[in-house]
C-alpha cells in the first residue's frame, strides 16, 4: 500500500527535496496534497508532475491564476491560511510533511496532530512556539512526530533501541555564513554575505537563522520538546564539517552519533520511512575525503542569540513564541536590507524585555504573543531607522 502524502510547502527546499524522495521511491508514496505561499506557477508544475489531488495557496490573491493553470486537470484548488491546516487535517492523507516556515507552520502542525496523523516535521518553529500544546496532543491523540531537522533525526536515531536516560544530547552546529568574520565586521554584513551557508543549501529564513545562531537556539528548544530533555542536558558543539549531524552520551560514558554527508533527503527520507529506511545506493560517505572532524566551543559573546534561546527554555511560557516572532520581522528586514545584521538579535532581546509572559499559554494565547513580539520588533527597528 502506497503511504498518501500532504506536503505542506512543496515548493520550498525541503519540499522539493520531499519530492525528490517521492520521485526515487514511486511505489512508496504519492503527493496527494501540495501547497505553497504565492508562488503558483511552480506549485502548478509540481500538481501536473505528480498528479495531485488537491493543491492549496495560501496567498489568496494567487488563487485566480493556479485555477486557470489548472483548469484542465482534475486537481482541486484551494486558497487562503486556514485552508493550509485545514487540509493537514482532512482527506484520506496519512502523513503530513510539514515543511512551511515560521509561526505559519504551528496551526497546521496542531490540524495535522489533532487529526491522529503522522507529522514529519521540518518546520522547527511549531515546536519553539507551542512546543508545550503540540507534544501533549500528540501524545493524546497518538500522532507520532518525526523530526526532519538533520540534528533532531541524528538524535532520534541514536535514541533508537535505547530505554536508559540519557547524559546529555550534543547538538552540533556549522556556525553558519558568518562563522569566520570577526566580530567587529558583523555590522557591516550584506545578506548576500550572510546567505553564504559554508555546508547547506536551505530557505532564505533559515539561513539568516543559521548565521545568527537564532537556528540553533531554536534547535536546542526542539531537541528539548522532541526528546523531553531538560536545558542543562543540551549542548552545543562547533563542528564546521557538518559530518556528524548531533550526538547522544549516556550515563555509562558511551557517545553516539549519527554521521553521513550534509544532505537532507537522508533525515526527510527516514521520516518518512522509518522504520525502514531508503535504498540511496548514490549516497557513500568517504571518510579519507573527510580525515579531519573538528570541534570547537561555541562564541557566545559573538553569537548572544544561543544564551538567549537557552533563557527562553529555561523560562517556557510565551518567552519562546516571543523571541521567535520577533526574529520573523527582524529577519525579515534584514532581507529586505532595511536593518543591519547585528538589529536581528537587539530587536529579539527589545521585544523580550517588553512582552506580556503567560506562564502556561493556550493557543489564543500564544497568537496574542506572536503579534505583540511582531510589533515591538517592528517598533525597535522603526527606533533604529
Ligand atoms: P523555504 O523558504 O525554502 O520554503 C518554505 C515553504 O513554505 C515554501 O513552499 C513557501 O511557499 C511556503 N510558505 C512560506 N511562508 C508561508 C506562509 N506564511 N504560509 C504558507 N506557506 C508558506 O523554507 P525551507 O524549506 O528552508 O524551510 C522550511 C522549514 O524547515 C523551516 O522551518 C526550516 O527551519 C526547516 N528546516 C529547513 C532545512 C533546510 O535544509 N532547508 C533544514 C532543517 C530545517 P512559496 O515557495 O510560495 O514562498
Ligand atoms: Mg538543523
Amino acid at each position: 500500500m502506497k503511504q498518501s502524502l500532504a506536503i505542506l510547502g512543496s515548493t520550498g527546499s525541503i519540499g522539493e527535496q520531499t519530492l525528490d524522495i517521492v520521485r526515487e521511491n514511486p511505489d512508496r508514496f504519492e503527493a496527494r496534497v501540495l501547497t505553497a505561499h504565492s508562488r503558483w506557477e511552480r506549485l502548478a508544475e509540481q500538481a501536473r508532475a505528480f498528479d495531485a489531488d488537491t493543491v492549496v495557496i495560501a496567498d489568496e490573491r494567487c488563487y485566480a491564476p493556479l485555477r486557470d493553470a489548472l483548469a484542465d486537470t482534475d486537481t482541486k484548488v484551494y486558497a487562503g491560511a486556514d485552508a493550509v491546516a485545514q487540509i493537514a487535517a482532512a482527506g484520506d492523507t496519512q502523513v503530513v510533511v510539514n515543511a512551511l516556515v515560521g509561526y505559519a507552520g504551528l496551526a497546521p502542525t496542531v490540524a495535522a496532530l489533532s487529526a491522529g496523523k503522522k507529522l514529519a516535521l521540518a518546520n522547527k518553529e511549531s515546536l519553539v512556539v507551542g512546543g508545550a500544546c503540540v507534544m501533549p496532543l500528540a501524545a493524546e491523540k497518538r500522532a507520532p512526530i518525526l523530526p526532519i531537522d538533520s540534528e533532531h533525526s541524528a538524535i532520534f536515531q541514536c535514541l533508537a533501541g535505547e530505554r536508559a536516560p540519557v547524559r546529555r544530547l550534543i547538538v552540533t552546529c556549522s556556525g553558519g555564513a558568518l562563522r569566520d568574520v570577526p566580530a567587529e565586521r558583523l555590522a557591516d554584513v550584506t545578506v548576500d554575505e550572510a546567505l553564504r551557508h559554508p555546508q547547506w543549501s536551505m530557505g532564505a529564513k533559515i539561513t539568516i537563522d543559521s548565521s545568527t545562531l537564532v537556528n540553533k537556539g531554536f534547535e536546542v528548544i526542539e531537541a528539548h520538546w522532541l526528546f523531553g530533555t531538560p536545558a542543562e542536558r543540551i549542548s552545543v558543539l562547533l563542528h564546521p564539517q557538518s559530518i556528524v549531524h548531533s550526538m547522544v552520551e549516556f550515563e555509562d560514558g558511551a557517545i553516539k552519533a549519527q554521521l553521513g554527508t550534509p544532505d537532507m533527503r537522508m533525515p526527510i527520507s527516514l521520516a518518512l520511512m522509518y522504520p525502514d529506511r531508503a535504498s540511496r545506493p548514490q549516497e557513500r560517505f568517504d571518510f579519507l575525503a573527510h580525515p579531519q572532524l573538528t570541534f570547537a566551543e561555541v562564541d557566545r559573546t559573538k553569537y548572544p542569540a544561543l544564551d538567549i534561546a537557552y533563557d527562553c527554555l529555561r523560562r517556557g511560557g510565551t518567552a519562546a513564541c516571543t523571541m521567535n516572532g520577533a526574529n520573523e520581522v527582524a529577519v525579515a528586514a534584514f532581507l529586505a536590507r532595511r536593518c543591519r545584521w547585528t538589529e536581528i538579535v537587539r530587536a529579539i532581546a527589545y521585544a523580550l524585555e517588553r512582552a506580556p509572559f503567560v506562564a502556561r499559554p493556550t493557543l489564543d494565547d500564544l497568537a496574542a504573543s506572536d503579534a505583540e513580539a511582531r510589533r515591538l520588533a517592528a517598533e525597535y527597528l522603526a527606533s533604529v531607522g
